[in-house]
């Protein structure tokens, strides 16, 4: 069947690396649907010409928009990226988190079933090979001590307005499962890095830091950890949870790569020595400065992939340092170009 996928905030981060993985298969037509906020850019869409894309600027809580859209493109497959997702953003102002992450993923659950349902030759078949799949954040499992993993049956305590407002959606998603049959599938993954992450997020802040020779901040004392995965390997596992995940079921996605927020930056500081010396030749770690800690500062976080390990076979492939260098070098090349 081919796939005609509504892909949401597909001008952000992960969706737009998402978007340019996918581009190379065939058989489907991709619907980009994205409110262009502060964290999206277009140019983060790199995929060749001949591919059935549709770009579409509007929110997901417009309802109108969405049934048509899923009307017009016969939209069978919905791969659900576009929320707020910025923790210290959800501090300073959390309303737009419930809008977005719980009303406008409320918006495409019942979108999708009112189109699917009166789809008659989906739903004979039991909505046939539509699939709604969310993605949503380890976040949702609040914070671990020094040992333990977060698994699929963690109990959700999330911490922050953003965590919190992620819950929600997937408790949402969750429902429309047990209440209506939809067939959605949640993900909930590990802290994403690589190419195209917004400046605001820890990573880039860093290598941006260190080449404008500014203060490096690290919150509290650095030992804050969290488990890192290349964004590619997360694009990999979500295409692997759509073509053979279970309805119904949640996949948690990580790349058993804990490491210390100082660790990230001694490291980014230590690639940039070599790759892009300081004009004074100092080493960068001499400008990591340590700010005041985030408020409800989750220690950290660490996933358990067992489950899409075994059931699905996918595995990470990059670890931390190879990833990490991966993404400096793509930095470096657009600071090169002028980019900031
Ligand atoms: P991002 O902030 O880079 O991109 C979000 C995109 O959504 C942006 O392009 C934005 O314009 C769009 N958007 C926001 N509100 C919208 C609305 N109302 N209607 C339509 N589009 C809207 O985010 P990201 O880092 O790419 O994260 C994507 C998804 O993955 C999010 O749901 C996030 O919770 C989840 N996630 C992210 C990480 C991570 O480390 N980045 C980890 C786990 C899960």
């Amino acid at each position: 069947m081919k796939q005609n996928i509504l892909i949401t905030g597909g001008a952000g981060f992960i969706g737009s690396n998402f978007i340019n993985y996918k581009s190379k298969q065939e058989n489907c037509s991709l619907v980009n649907l994205d409110k262009l906020t502060y964290a999206a850019d277009l140019n983060n869409i790199q995929i060749p010409q001949e591919v059935a894309y549709h770009f579409v600027e509007g929110d997901i809580c417009d309802q109108e928009l969405l049934e048509d859209l899923f009307k017009k493109y016969d939209i069978n497959t919905v791969i659900h990226f576009a929320a707020e997702s910025h923790v210290d953003n959800s501090i300073a102002g959390p309303k737009i988190f419930v809008d977005t992450n719980v009303v406008g993923t409320f918006n495409l659950l019942q979108t999708a079933y009112n189109y699917w349902m009166h789809n008659p030759n989906e739903f004979k078949k039991g909505y046939g090979q539509a699939r709604f799949i969310h993605i949503s954040t380890d976040e949702v499992y609040g914070t671990l001590g020094k040992t333990g993993l977060f698994t699929e049956d963690t109990p959700y305590a999330p911490n922050s307005p953003y965590s919190a407002s992620k819950a929600a959606s997937d408790m949402l998603v969750r429902s429309y499962f047990h209440t209506y049959g939809l067939p959605v599938i949640t993900t909930n993954c590990s802290n994403n890095y690589g190419p195209r992450q917004h400046n605001e997020k820890l990573i880039p802040t860093i290598i941006r830091k260190a080449l404008s020779d500014e203060p490096i901040p690290i919150y509290g004392d650095g030992k804050n950890i969290r488990d890192w995965l290349y964004v590619l390997d997360h694009c990999k596992g979500i295409d692997q949870v759509l073509s053979n995940g279970k309805l119904g079921e949640t996949y948690n996605i990580g790349g058993k790569n804990e490491r210390e927020n100082i660790y990230i930056a001694e490291t980014i500081c230590e690639l940039l020595d070599r790759k892009q010396p300081r004009p004074n030749n100092l080493p960068y770690k001499d400008l990591i400065t340590y700010v005041k800690d985030r408020p409800g500062h989750d220690y950290r976080y660490a996933i358990d992939a067992t489950k899409i390990e075994q059931e699905l076979g996918w595995q990470a492939e990059e670890n931390f340092e190879s990833g990490i260098e991966k993404t400096v070098d793509w930095y470096l090349e657009k600071y090169h170009s002028g980019l900031s």
